[in-house]
């Protein structure tokens, strides 16, 4: 296959799924797992969230490809991913939440605030009910609510609730490289100028010369990492 069919497969692929990130796949994000699925290493059957319609969604774009018939026939989630069931939504019970934000790092929408130490709220509008918030709470104040009755999957969900969850995971990757950048900014600078500092010492003793030079090379091996970083990303 070359490179732009399969760029537009995988795109395709990604367009069937939830878009929850909930990783219940075993795949980063849902384009890793469309990328998989286009790979041919997996079946289309490891997506709780989108449930059994979602398995036939993507057993139909990849029919042609790699034939699924058998889940066309008798589609089950795999187990090992989880169930489907009712989409949930997240509720911090907010006298026993500590404030820790631990919640607000692990969710991939940004559906969480809260500032440290404060209490958190989850804004129901945009939990796609991941679950993955709840592991990192230190004080398990957090309570997955079913909110759709015994509708399930893709009953349970709809393309455009799917495409705002895209748009707001995407838009937490820009937020967090820029904050990452803007991290890096501060450490450079501070790093340069305690450089500065160490540059400016006159040491009388080659004991005080070897020290301003393990100085020296601790800050420079520091900036390289940074460098080496950023050029990577
Ligand atoms: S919704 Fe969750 S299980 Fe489904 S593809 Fe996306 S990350 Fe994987
Ligand atoms: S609030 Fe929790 S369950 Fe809801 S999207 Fe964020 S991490 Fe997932
Ligand atoms: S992880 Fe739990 S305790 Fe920490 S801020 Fe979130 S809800 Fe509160």
């Amino acid at each position: 296959m070359k490179i732009d069919q399969l760029n537009q497969l995988i795109d395709c692929l990604e367009d069937a799924l939830p878009q929850t990130q909930c990783t219940k796949c075993a795949y980063p994000d849902c384009r890793g797992y469309a990328n998989a699925l286009a790979s041919g290493e997996v079946l289309p059957n490891r997506c709780p969230p989108g449930g059994i319609d979602g398995i036939l969604r993507l057993s139909q774009i990849l029919e042609p490809i790699f034939p699924h018939d058998a889940f066309e026939l008798h589609p089950t989630i795999d187990p090992e991913c989880g169930l489907e069931r009712p989409r949930p939504v997240a509720l911090i019970d907010p006298k026993a939440c500590i404030g820790c934000t631990l919640c607000i790092q692990a969710c991939p929408v940004d559906a969480i605030v809260g500032a440290s130490k404060q209490m958190h709220v989850v804004l129901s509008d945009w939990c796609t009910g991941c679950d993955l918030c709840i592991p990192p709470c230190p004080v398990d104040c957090i309570t997955m609510i079913d909110v759709t009755a015994n509708q399930t999957g893709w009953d349970a969900w709809s393309t455009e609730l799917a495409d705002i969850a895209r748009a707001r995971y995407h838009a937490r990757d820009i937020r967090l490289d820029r904050e990452e950048r803007d991290n890096d900014a501060r450490l450079a600078k501070k790093a340069n100028a305690k450089l500065a500092v160490i540059n400016a010492e006159n040491p009388s003793s080659e004991e005080a010369k070897k020290e301003q030079e393990r100085k020296r090379a601790i800050i420079a091996a520091a900036m390289a990492r940074v460098q080496q970083k950023n050029h990577g990303s």
